[in-house]
């Protein structure tokens, strides 16, 4: 037992009831929350406001993040330097900041730098440099294949007897080349204005589209995306996270050299998981960002709001409403964490293992910032106050990186894999 000799209020930090950190640990969450607070809040209230067009328009404000996000230096070579638990606790702060900032831009930043850790992950110094220091993006939806892509085991998860889906963008993989026509979704994060793509297509390898089971090949590839025959939509107009760019990106006769494939037909489905748990894992620390950032935002007005004759922080079922907030800002950490924990030091980890994460944290978030916004009354609607944004923001969470049902669907699905393998038979 830790004893204590009197009794006084707890330890607690930015990231609440946390293990003591140490000095490296507290510099680099320092340097990330005034990141957050004096970059990223402000521009994101900022780009809320504007156009999709205005958003990425040149000279457009929304630009300045990526050059303001590099000179912090907190980036997956920093991470690559530390401890491995030291790294997740150090990694889920920083995601942590980047969501308390602005939700919007914390998924641009990941995204951008999509393409440059896969070419790291692969290893293959030519891509390294071709994605460094441009702003990159992850294709794996297409218009006809949304939930689609989460879809691993054709035989328990599709219609017996009908080929899957293999999307509206496509690759002819040659000896040497490979030939990309067709269009990602417009939900693309970045899509309207990324230099770069880490895109996961339908692939014909010179024997059509699909194996004998009916599941579709694949080839993951990384693409410059100023070559000939690439073209882009309009931007997203879209209630939530404003700041994030989307927008198609079609594919006209597209060639590029076999050599800019990341996986192959035998790699692609292993390649596909890791790359969707990765994007899920900065899920996880973002939204429990928001969350507390929502929180944060509830305790502050019910210092100042005076309703029954008394602030609203002196009210029993106020004083509940916030600890019901606090739990479950601790909850979501608790889980992004664990399950970063997972998807970086476990060899096997599996994409509906980390959904599981991004589903409670996205669902909790939702809550507590539900319950924010509730606590401000009629405020809490009006655009002067920043609540209504996070509401906007916390919602487009529960569609984004997976629609949340489909994903507890699969979790479901995943137990039933492992069942039958012999899994909790015990
Ligand atoms: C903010 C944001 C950022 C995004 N960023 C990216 C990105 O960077 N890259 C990218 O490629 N994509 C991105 N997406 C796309 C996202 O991954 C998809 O929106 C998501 O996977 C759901 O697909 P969908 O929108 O086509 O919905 P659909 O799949 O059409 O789902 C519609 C409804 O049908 C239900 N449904 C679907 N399948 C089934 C089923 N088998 N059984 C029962 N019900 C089902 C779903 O529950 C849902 O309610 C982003 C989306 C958002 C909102």
């Amino acid at each position: 037992m830790n004893l204590s000799q009197e009794l006084k209020l707890p330890e607690v930090g930015l990231t609440g009831f946390e293990t003591p950190l140490n000095a490296d640990e507290q510099a680099i969450q320092a340097s990330a929350h005034r990141f957050a607070r004096e970059v990223l809040r402000p521009l994101g209230r900022e780009l809320d406001k504007m156009t999709a067009e205005q958003v990425i328009a040149p000279g457009s404000p929304y630009y300045s993040v990526f050059a303001e996000a590099a000179k912090l230096g907190l980036d997956s070579d920093l991470l690559a330097q530390l401890p491995p638990d030291m790294a997740v606790r150090v990694e889920s702060m920083i995601g942590e900041e980047m969501g308390w900032g602005d939700a919007g831009l914390a998924i641009s930043l990941g995204a951008a730098g999509f393409p440059l850790e896969m070419a790291k992950a692969v290893g293959n110094q030519e891509l390294i440099e071709l994605c460094t220091g441009k702003i990159g993006c992850w294709m794996i939806t297409h218009p006809d294949k949304g939930s689609d892509v989460t879809v691993y085991d054709i035989k328990r998860d599709w219609p017996s007897g009908a080929q899957g889906n293999k999307g509206n963008m496509l690759a002819k993989v040659g000896k040497d080349e490979i030939i990309i026509n067709g269009q990602c979704s417009a939900w693309v994060s970045n899509g309207a204005v990324a230099q770069v793509a880490l895109g996961y297509l339908g692939a014909d390898y010179g024997n059509g589209f699909f194996d004998a089971d009916g599941r579709p090949h694949g080839v993951a590839v990384i693409i410059p995306l100023d070559l000939p025959g690439v073209s882009r939509g309009k931007p997203l107009d879209k209630l939530g996270q404003r700041s994030l760019p989307q927008g198609e990106i079609y594919f006209d006769n597209v060639k590029l050299p076999k050599r800019f494939a990341v996986a192959l037909q035998d790699e692609y489905y292993g390649n596909h998981t890791s790359a969707w748990s990765y994007a899920g894992t900065h899920m996880g620390q973002t939204f429990t960002g928001v969350a507390r950032a929502a929180f944060e935002l509830a305790l502050q007005y019910c210092h100042e709001r005076k309703q029954g004759g008394q602030l609203l922080i002196d009210h029993q079922l106020t004083r509940f409403r916030l600890g019901d907030m606090l739990r479950r800002v601790e909850l979501c950490r608790g889980v992004a964490r664990r399950s970063l924990a997972y998807a970086r030091q476990t060899p096997h980890g599996h994409a509906y293992a980390t959904a599981s994460a991004k589903v409670t944290v996205t669902q909790e978030c939702m809550q507590v910032v539900d319950e924010a916004l509730q606590l401000f009354g009629g405020a809490g609607l009006s655009r002067e106050y920043a609540i209504e944004k996070i509401y906007r923001d916390a919602r487009a969470a529960l569609v984004e990186d997976g629609e949340n049902r489909v994903l507890t669907m699969r979790l479901g699905m995943l137990a039933q894999q492992l069942y039958a393998e012999g899994w909790s038979q015990n």
